[in-house]
């Protein structure tokens, strides 16, 4: 007979928000796969559960996956975890499960953290309808073109970031989105937890001088066509008061005109012409 594939949430930062019934499956596995072997050995043992690991990440996901699945099939119990939260949420977990589903395995899901869906909550964003978009791509192209594929979503919308991307990320998405509200989630679960509800260019600012730190999610507000027509994204009247205020702080027009373009990811020749018009 098959066995069973479990999907495991596990903490997100906090190790009591693990599930009493994900701790019993991890219990009663055959074994575990885990994304990193060494991280998931330590959530083990400090609930002192004994399980043979198996690696199972990105870039082994398509041989250990045929190799958990046969194991599966000759009647073993796997539960499937990642770093943290649910496995399948920008972590590995989908192909597997696929298999599985393909193989007439059953696959059930343990319930638990997933960093989106607190950000979510915390947000003060409408949660009745979004779209989860998992991370950016770093490619120049595939970005544009995911940013412009979700700029008139009227619904909020969730990215996942890492820290040293985050002033990059928020200044494409003011330049493609528009200054937008959007709720910064900073480390939930963990000691330094931060919820920042403010605009876009608000939190580029404060991220400019406050280097981000810790795992991201930025909540963004819906496209709302009322506010984008009468009010263009960066106006004249915005780029204008950012660089005043560094030429009235001691920069010279050329540089505050250099640093304005940078904020707002335009042509620096743009802000030095609107300067001198
Ligand atoms: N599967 C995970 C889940 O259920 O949330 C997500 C895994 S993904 C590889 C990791 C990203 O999730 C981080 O870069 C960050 O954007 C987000 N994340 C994970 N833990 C977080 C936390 N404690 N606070 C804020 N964001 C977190």
């Amino acid at each position: 007979m098959n066995g069973v594939l479990y999907l495991v949430a596990t903490p997100i930062g906090n190790l009591s928000d693990i599930s009493q019934r994900a701790l019993e499956v991890l219990k009663m596995s055959d074994f575990v796969a885990a994304e990193d072997t060494r991280h998931t050995l330590k959530l083990l043992n400090h609930f002192h559960i004994k399980k043979p690991l198996v690696s199972y990440y990105e870039h082994n996901k398509i041989q250990r996956g045929e190799y958990i699945l046969s194991r599966i099939l000759n009647g073993e119990t796997c539960a499937l975890v990642t770093d943290a939260g649910t496995p399948a949420i920008s972590d590995p977990g989908e192909d597997l499960v696929r298999q599985c589903g393909d193989a007439g395995i059953t696959v059930i899901p343990i319930p638990g953290p997933c960093a989106f869906v607190q950000a979510l909550i915390v947000s003060g964003l409408p949660t009745g309808r979004f779209s989860f978009e998992g991370f950016l791509s770093v490619t120049k192209n595939s970005r544009k073109e995911h940013l412009e594929s979700i700029a008139k979503l009227p619904h909020t919308i969730i990215l996942y970031e890492a820290p040293h991307k985050l002033i990059a990320t928020l200044k494409d998405l003011l330049r493609v989105l528009g200054d937008r509200k959007i709720a910064v989630v900073r480390e939930l679960t963990k000691i330094h937890e931060q919820v920042l509800r403010t605009t876009v260019s608000e939190a580029l600012s404060y991220f400019e001088q406050t280097p981000p730190k810790g795992e991201f999610v930025l909540v963004i507000e819906g496209y709302c066509p009322k506010d984008s027509e009468t009010a263009p994204s960066i106006s004249q009247e915005m780029i204008l008061e950012k660089a005043n205020a560094l030429i009235a702080a001691g920069m010279s027009k050329k540089d505050a005109a250099k640093e304005t373009a940078a904020f707002f990811n335009l042509p620096k020749n743009s802000v030095y012409k609107l300067l001198h018009s």
